[in-house]
């Protein structure tokens, strides 16, 4: 009371409050419970009871710090995934969902064994549930439930008729996705983006009509990804904001909010597609490519495009991603070239033939395998592609330009005038696009120079090095590289290439495995 009067408030007019709260909720708490619950109301401290009986028909407007045996029934405006952490040696596991009934919404921290309701994805926004035995506490300043052991969570079938429905807590438009198939999940990342690192999964999924969706998960919702499955059929709900970016087709969608996945039953899918022989396109979203580094040149923008075969067909994969470039780039493709590769999670770009791009959730996975060499043959009549072959021919003309890549960022430079060579020691690597047109016994072939030292200082007389010095000095290595091939070209020089075959657009393609000039 010491405290009430504090407040500056009139014992009788308290003691009044009490009675009435004691009255609206049916005689179901006893004084001690109901000063509790007026005190708050008024913004009064009282010290916390353990011993609270069993409180039927609670509003959440009602709970105060320091409750027990909480029994309440509200609706589920969020689901969020269970978060795994460690502590002293021990895992921990909790899942946060928010509920709502007609006086508010409260957050509930889910404990073992019930965070199982969400891992097996048996919550839905929209759902009705019935608690007993939670406990009330503050966690950062908010009055939270916690529901743990001794607690009990249940669905119901039929509320109460005074909880709301979930357009009264959500003031955003709901999206319900119902019977999706889930083909990809794409585990979560972190990822730069305008707001800062955020983390992201993304699920890949079909709509009963056949339509290709992606549902971008971010932050904590992210982890949703650890819990389903391609083949899961799915209940999806909640506030997705639909995005259809540039020249795809497929809608996109981010989770807001409010949130939640309920799993409504699981079919046979293929879980994983890689594709081996390029002649196939999967119908998916995100797929795997596997073959071996045929070459590597610059791409469009900041991007770089590797080059990857089956031995019978060239691919290029845009390398968007930052972590995709730092993999490829400068001595580690010197290396790699030639060796068989799986990139993980790659999308096809605009249904184009051969054309892959890197997602977020792209991973390389280098083989312990090379591509075989053989003794090649001579004959170019009834050579199969995907053989090795040797030809001995001159130049008939040839394209060359060269990208300038920084070692830190990936990004494209155009001058030493970039930051982060004021800012830290950084090398600069030189991508050329190089290619090379020979003509043999009628046939017409392009040769993709890769950026691998020695084929340079047979071409050029001068190493990667040479075209990365020029630029350190500003100047263009252009013209010089010019002067060497138009006068190799000139002088009808023969060039001794030693390669596979391979199926271009319009011409043969030879990856070559040796090359030099012959006098
Ligand atoms: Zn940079």
């Amino acid at each position: 009371m010491k405290a009430v009067r504090k407040k500056g408030i009139n014992e009788e007019d308290f003691l009044r409050m009490v009675e009435e709260k004691m009255q609206e909720v049916g005689g179901l708490l006893d004084i001690d419970a109901a000063a509790m619950i007026v005190a708050k109301h008024l913004g009064v401290d009282l010290p916390a009871r353990r011993d609270l009986y069993s409180l039927e028909r609670l509003y959440i407007t009602d709970i105060v710090e320091g409750l027990r045996r909480l029994e309440i029934t509200g609706r589920v405006i969020n689901v969020d995934p269970p978060l795994v952490f460690y502590r002293k040696g021990r895992t921990i596991k909790v899942s946060k969902i928010l509920l709502g009934d007609k006086t508010g919404t409260i957050p509930v921290s889910l404990w073992p064994p019930h965070t199982q309701i969400v891992e097996r994805l048996g919550l839905s926004i929209g759902d009705v549930v019935k608690i007993y035995n939670a406990r009330s506490k503050k966690f950062r300043e908010r009055l939270e439930l916690n529901v743990g052991e001794g607690s009990q969570l249940q669905i119901i079938d039929e509320p109460p008729p005074d909880i709301p429905p979930l357009e009264h807590f959500i003031e955003e438009d709901i999206t319900t996705f119902t019977d999706l198939k889930i083909l990809s999940v794409c585990p979560p990342v972190e990822t730069r983006t305008r707001w800062g690192t955020r983390r992201v999964a993304c699920i890949e999924a079909k709509t009963p009509g056949n339509i290709h969706v992606k549902i971008f998960l971010w932050g904590s919702k992210a982890y949703w990804a650890r819990y389903l499955e391609p083949g899961h059929v799915i209940l999806v709900k909640g506030c997705l904001r639909e995005v259809r970016g540039g020249e795809e087709q497929t809608p996109e969608y981010h989770v807001g909010k409010y949130f939640s996945i309920k799993l409504l039953n699981t079919i046979e899918v293929e879980k994983e597609v890689t594709v081996k022989d390029y002649r196939h396109s999967p119908n998916r979203l995100f797929f795997n490519l596997e073959g071996f580094i045929a070459g590597l040149t610059p791409g469009r923008g900041n991007t770089l495009t590797l080059l990857l075969s089956d031995g019978k067909h060239l691919a290029s994969l845009n390398l968007i991603h930052e972590k995709s470039k730092e993999q490829v780039m400068a001595d580690l493709f010197e290396r790699n070239y030639g060796r068989y590769l799986t990139v993980k999670y790659i999308e096809n770009i605009h249904s184009r033939k051969l054309s892959y791009r890197t997602t977020l959730w792209t991973v390389f996975q280098f083989q312990n395998r090379f591509l075989k060499k053989s003794k090649p043959s001579r004959e170019i009549k009834d050579i199969e592609k995907g053989e090795q072959i040797l030809i001995e021919s001159p130049i008939k003309d040839y394209s060359f330009g060269t990208a300038y890549y920084c070692s830190y960022c990936f990004q494209k430079i155009f001058s030493v005038e970039h930051d982060c060579f004021a800012e830290r020691e950084v090398k600069v690597h030189a991508i050329p696009y190089f290619r090379l047109f020979l003509t043999k016994e009628n046939q017409q072939f392009v040769v993709p120079v890769p950026p691998i030292n020695k084929f340079y200082e047979k071409l050029l007389n001068m190493g990667l090095s040479y075209l990365e010095e020029f630029f350190l000095e500003n100047e263009d290595p252009t013209s010089i590289v010019e002067y060497i091939l138009n006068e190799a070209k000139a002088s009808g020089k023969k060039l001794s290439i030693n390669g596979i075959l391979l199926e271009g657009a319009r011409r043969l393609l030879l990856i070559p495995i040796e090359l030099t000039f012959i006098s």
